[in-house]
């Protein structure tokens, strides 16, 4: 490989923000100025981290955190254990992050991190000592009031416990606001779990309002079963949709006349399988493709891609995954009149009840499970609105990525021009 590309052929600068932000600059007005101060993180530290294995051997784990901007509050963001992790994937994290904490108008910037490693293939210590030693090598760079870690893909609130317990030794005092997505019982907020597909209801009911899809009972097709796509086909089932198909990586299920929800959550509960009597048996490529009121894809990224885009029916997408829609699929489908409601809305559920616990934390005072979900309705409610306002501005031609991106570029843009770090734009 070349050593100036990294993993995806793309330099290892964030090629991906700088593609991100030229699509949205003009419609977004910005000033090579601006683009400038976006295109780069503003930090970026990497270290190789010694692990002491369980047979006596040591690896040594390539690590990242990416702080990409902390104009509007300390900065936020997972970390992330996967073997493909590299720097021009964190540094994108990172990138989308600072845009969702202001697109749902929480005071915080935009990090992520990462550690280069197969979790699957370590023990409980091994990941143990692994979570501990990241913390140890980047004590100095995270802080309450500096950059707040969070779980990601494959890390997860004893993860979380750990990381918080290392940082606490290191410092010599309770910290808990030093790391979110705790378990309840060690500083965790309550409604975290359901946080994300909460959110994602309450912005596609909003949505709905607006558009003209779907009548009393919207039609809905779920891509992924896990903690955001379960939750979320429990939430808009007990909300009067009407969810014909679901799917987890081991194919789908699809009943035109609607899934039994209830019954399937507690199965898939139980026992980990999607079970439905009535429903047939679909793979996956083709519950992208239904015939529904609304496709959410909520599992992995890449799903609505140059290959299937031409073939989706569905009248819009809720992206409740992290990027599943490739930017061709995502032109082409705005395009042809399909509203894709981008993920930096959709699913900032997650990180605004981070955010909750992070107060919780702070103030030391816990809330019910009613007062997190009131709140966190409150705030989707308020961010949708301000999205649909930018949207409805001008020509009224933006779509909703771009008016999501452009609120909350606009927003950041703001906060750096009260620190005199660009001109007043
Ligand atoms: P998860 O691991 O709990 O669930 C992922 C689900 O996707 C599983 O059911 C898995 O079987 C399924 N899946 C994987 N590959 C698939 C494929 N090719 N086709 C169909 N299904 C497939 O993960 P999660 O926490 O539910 O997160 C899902 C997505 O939402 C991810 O993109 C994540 O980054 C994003 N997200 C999650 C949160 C959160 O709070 N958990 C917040 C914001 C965004």
């Amino acid at each position: 490989m070349d050593a100036e590309l990294g993993s995806r052929g793309v330099e290892t600068v964030c090629q991906t923000c700088e593609v991100e932000l030229d699509r949205i600059a003009e419609v977004a007005m910005l000033t090579e100025q601006d683009l400038e101060l976006l295109r780069q993180p503003r930090r970026r530290i990497n270290a190789n981290i010694p692990v002491r294995m369980d047979d006596g051997s040591v690896e040594v784990f390539p690590s990242f955190r990416v702080q990409y901007n902390d104009a509007r509050g300390p900065m936020k963001g997972g970390i992330r254990f996967h073997p493909a992790v590299d720097e021009d994937e964190v540094d994108e994290l990172a990138f989308l992050m600072a845009l969702k904490c202001a697109v749902v108008d929480i005071p915080f910037g935009g990090a992520k991190g990462g550690v280069q490693v197969d979790p699957s293939a370590l023990s409980t210590g091994e990941l143990e000592r692994l979570s501990r030693a990241y913390i140890s090598e980047f004590q100095d760079d995270i802080g309450p009031q500096t950059d707040i870690p969070a779980p990601d893909v494959n890390t997860d609130g004893q993860v979380m416990a750990w990381m918080r317990d290392e940082y606490e030794q290191v410092v010599g005092r309770q910290t808990p606001g030093v790391i979110t997505g705790k378990p309840p019982g060690l500083g965790g907020s309550k409604g975290r779990t359901t946080a994300t597909s909460l959110g994602g209801a309450e912005v596609l009911d909003a949505f709905l309002e607006t558009v003209d899809i779907g009548g009393d009972s919207p039609t809905v097709a779920v891509q992924g079963f896990g903690n955001v796509g379960s939750h979320l086909t429990k939430f808009l089932h007990e909300r009067g949709y009407d969810v014909v198909a679901v799917s987890n990586a081991d194919g789908g299920l699809h009943d035109a006349s609607g899934l039994a929800v209830p019954a399937l959550f507690d199965e898939h509960a139980d026992t980990g399988d999607l079970v439905a009597a009535e429903a047939t048996e679909i793979p996956n490529e083709e519950l992208l493709t239904l015939d529904v009121d609304v496709l959410v894809p909520a599992a992995i990224e890449d799903q609505i891609t140059e290959e299937n885009m031409a073939d989706i029916r569905a009248d819009a997408v809720l992206e409740m995954a992290n990027g599943p829609t490739t930017p061709t699929a995502d032109e082409y489908l705005s395009a042809h009149g399909v509203p894709v409601v981008p993920d930096i809305l959709a699913n900032a559920g997650g990180v605004t009840v981070s955010y909750f616990e992070w107060v919780q934390n702070t103030t030391n005072e816990y809330w019910t499970v009613d007062r997190v979900q009131e709140k966190l309705r409150a705030q989707m409610a308020t961010a949708f609105e301000a999205v649909a306002q930018v949207k409805a501005e001008g020509d009224g031609t933006r779509s909703w990525r771009e008016a999501a991106y452009t609120r909350a570029v606009d927003a950041v843009l703001q906060a750096e021009t009260y620190r005199s770090n660009i001109p007043e734009r």
